[in-house]
This record gives C-alpha cells, sequence and structure tokens, in this order.
C-alpha cells in the first residue's frame, strides 16, 4: 500500500488528556489526507483508552506521555500484550525526550516533539511506524516458526535414541553370552552415547528458545536464586562433597528464573572442573554504581589463558577438559542472559588455580533511568565496555 492510501484509510486513537490540544493534534491529522476518511477517536485517560480497543481495531495509537502517573507507558505495555498489531507514536516534549526512548523500548514505534508537528513529519512518522510494526510482527512469526521447527526437530531427533537404547539393551540380554567381550563392551557403551546426544539435544533446544518469552525482571535476592539453583544441583553437590559459601548478595533487578539458570550453570561447572580435591566454592557481590558485580569463585583445575573467551561461545569446551561429561553449551546460554540484562560476563583463571567467574547484572530497572545523561551513562557501561 502507498503512502497515500495509508494515510487515507487511518483509523486513529488518540490519547490526550488536554481536549484544546487535542483538537489541534486531530486538525493537523485531518490535513495530511482525505479529513472524510481519515477517523480519529479522542479519548482523555488510559481507562477510556482500553475501552475503546476492546470494541474496536485501529490502525494507529497516538499517546501523550504528559498522562498522569505513568500510565501512558502502562498502557504501551498492556497494548503489546492484547492488541501487538498497532502501531504507537507517542507525544511529549523536549524535556522528556528521555521518556521517549523509554517508549520505544517498551514497544511504540517512534515519538513526536509537541509544538513542532509539521505536515511532512507528521505523514513520514505514520507511514515508518506502520511499516515497523509491520516488520515486527513479520520477524516475530519467522520465530514462532523456527520455534516450532526447532521443538519438532528436537523431539524428532531424540524419538530414535530411546529406540537405539532399547535395541543395545535387548541385544546384550538375548545374545551377550555368545558375544566376545569387545562386541559387549561397544554395546554396553551405545545407551550412553544415546544418551550424551540426548543431552545435546535438549541443552541446544533450551539455548534456542532462550529469551523467546521475554525477560520477566524484578527487584529480586540473589539469594533466593541461588538456594534455588543449589537445591536442583543437590546430587551432585553432596556426591563431592562439595563446600558453598555464599555471603550476604546485594538486590538486583533481573528475571528471578533466568538467574537461576545462571547460577545453575556456574555453580554446576565450579563442583564438575575439578582434580582430587572436593570443590570449595564462594560466592560474594560487589555494588558498583549502577550494576552489582556477581563473582563466583572456585578451586578447580582452571582454564588456560587462550581459552578465556572462546568457552562463552556455543559448543566450545576448554582443552583441558576433555575428560569431563559437556555439552559446551551453558556458558554460551549463561552469556545471553547476562546479556539481556544489559551486563557482562568475564573469567579470571590459571591452570591449576581455579577460576572465578564475573558477572555484572544492574541494580535499578534501566527503563526508568529517566535522566538523559544517567541513561547514556549506564548504556555505556552495559553496551559498550
Ligand atoms: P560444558 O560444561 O557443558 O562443557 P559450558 O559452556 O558450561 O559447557 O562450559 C564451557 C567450557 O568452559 C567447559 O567445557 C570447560 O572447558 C570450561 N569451564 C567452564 N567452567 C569451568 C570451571 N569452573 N573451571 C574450569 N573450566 C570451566
Amino acid at each position: 500500500m502507498n503512502l497515500e492510501n495509508q494515510l487515507e484509510e487511518l483509523k486513529v486513537l488518540l490519547v490526550k488528556e488536554n481536549t484544546d490540544r487535542a483538537k489541534r493534534v486531530i486538525t493537523q491529522l485531518n490535513e495530511i489526507s482525505d479529513a472524510k476518511k481519515n477517523r480519529v477517536t479522542h479519548v482523555t485517560s488510559t481507562d477510556e483508552a482500553f475501552a475503546c480497543l476492546e470494541v474496536d481495531n485501529y490502525s494507529l495509537l497516538f499517546l501523550d506521555l504528559s498522562l498522569p502517573d505513568n500510565s501512558a507507558l502502562d498502557l504501551i505495555t498492556l497494548i503489546q500484550k492484547t492488541a501487538p498489531s498497532i502501531p504507537i507514536i507517542v507525544l511529549s516534549t523536549w524535556e522528556n525526550e528521555a521518556l521517549c526512548n523509554t517508549a520505544i523500548q517498551k514497544g511504540a514505534q517512534d515519538y513526536l516533539i509537541k509544538g513542532e508537528i509539521s505536515k511532512p513529519l507528521l505523514s513520514r512518522a505514520i507511514h515508518h511506524s506502520i511499516e515497523r510494526k509491520k516488520q515486527l510482527l513479520s520477524l516475530s512469526l519467522q520465530i514462532d516458526n523456527l520455534q516450532a521447527f526447532a521443538k519438532a526437530a528436537s523431539h524428532d531427533l531424540k524419538a530414535p535414541l530411546g529406540n537405539i537404547k532399547m535395541i543395545s539393551e535387548i541385544v546384550i540380554e538375548e545374545a551377550g553370552d555368545h558375544m566376545e567381550s569387545s562386541v559387549r563392551e561397544m554395546l554396553h557403551s551405545l545407551p550412553v552415547i544415546a544418551g550424551r546426544l540426548k543431552k545435546l539435544i535438549d541443552d541446544l533446544l533450551q539455548f534456542s528458545m532462550l529469551g523467546q518469552e521475554g525477560l520477566e525482571p524484578d527487584h529480586i535476592s540473589l539469594n533466593t536464586a541461588i538456594q534455588a539453583a543449589c537445591e536442583l544441583l543437590e546430587m551432585q553437590i553432596q556426591n563431592q562433597k562439595a563446600t558453598i559459601n555464599i555471603g550476604h548478595l546485594d538486590e538486583v533487578y533481573a528475571d528471578p528464573d533466568l538467574m537461576m539458570t545462571v547460577f545453575q550453570n556456574l555453580v554446576g561447572n565450579a563442583c564438575k572442573y575439578v582434580k582430587d580435591v572436593a570443590p570449595i566454592i564462594s560466592i560474594s557481590t560487589k555494588n558498583e554504581d549502577q550494576f552489582v558485580t556477581v563473582m563466583i569463585q572456585d578451586n578447580g583445575i582452571g582454564i588456560p589463558e587462550k581459552e578465556q573467551q572462546r568457552i562463552f561461545n556455543p559448543l566450545i569446551r576448554a582443552v583441558n577438559t576433555c575428560d569431563y561429561e559437556g555439552t559446551g553449551l551453558g556458558l554460551a546460554m549463561v552469556k545471553k542472559i547476562i546479556e539481556a540484562h544489559y551486563g557482562k560476563i568475564w573469567v579470571e583463571s590459571s591452570p591449576g588455580n581455579g577460576s572465578t567467574f564475573f558477572f555484572t547484572l544492574p541494580k535499578l530497572n534501566p527503563q526508568t533511568i529517566h535522566d538523559s545523561k544517567d541513561q547514556q551513562n549506564f548504556n555505556q557501561i552495559s553496551l559498550l565496555d
């Protein structure tokens, strides 16, 4: 559809408290297209907007960010769940430009500065917002299809592994006595190999699905996340007589389930990669400016320097660990989770002297840092370092 047609068929919901100013926006909207076809519904609160969205379909939402109690931002969040195909353009002032960026992060497509809305600017913003939304929807459809494919492929790949295990057990039972011991041993190893392959398929599926549900961050205690991870690792911790020292950890703004996955992987590795000693693991935090740095120190075999960056890539394992079971996906998963929280992860280690894994997490919700200078600092620290 070309720009003219797009503008002519607009059905707009305008959410703006001030009726006089709303009239000005409506006039501008009517000016850029055929006023008879261009339908604008004006409401003055988010409650009225919810009510309209429940009963009608709109091709565009204009939303004034100066509604009371940040309710405009809540409306954007809600629309992503209830009416995800509507493009949103927010209206604000230069002083509140940081808030506009927050609105974009929450799902708005564009913003316009009040008092500076010209005809070409308005047409451009509408056109871009509609196109951006279309592309976003098509991308999310492709992701859904890929996810469905990954699940089906994982299921179909795992099914024959169960048969391999079953058939090898039957052959051993039926004909085991007539076999050479070396052949019997080979048959015995088949279920173990099938088990490893199944674990690799499960890990690959978990890695590819990670983050697709979206983060659900909150102000959380890391102690609770570690506790939950240790419960899942209980057998391993007991079998290896591991000691885990946990100090009082700072609060962070993170997704509690994903933090549990992070600790499950890092503490699990710290228990696994030891030689001839019981694992001793210490977990502590350091309170930085806008971040908390988490440290997980072990007394394990350590990691050669040239491997210390590579091990965070998928399917990479360090050369000194080929005798240990693993798929090489745990740290890649951890890195993906930490980076989704605007954090970073690294390791300091030397072979024979243990390793310390470090990662950073935000203390506050990055989206509530409205002061543009603070937000700039935050982005610089988290994404560019
Ligand atoms: P996996 O443990 O399944 O192989 P990970 O992605 O968790 O996969 O780890 C990648 C590699 O990093 C491991 O194979 C191992 O070589 C190395 N590694 C991770 N954690 C430690 C640790 N605490 N001590 C020594 N080596 C480690």
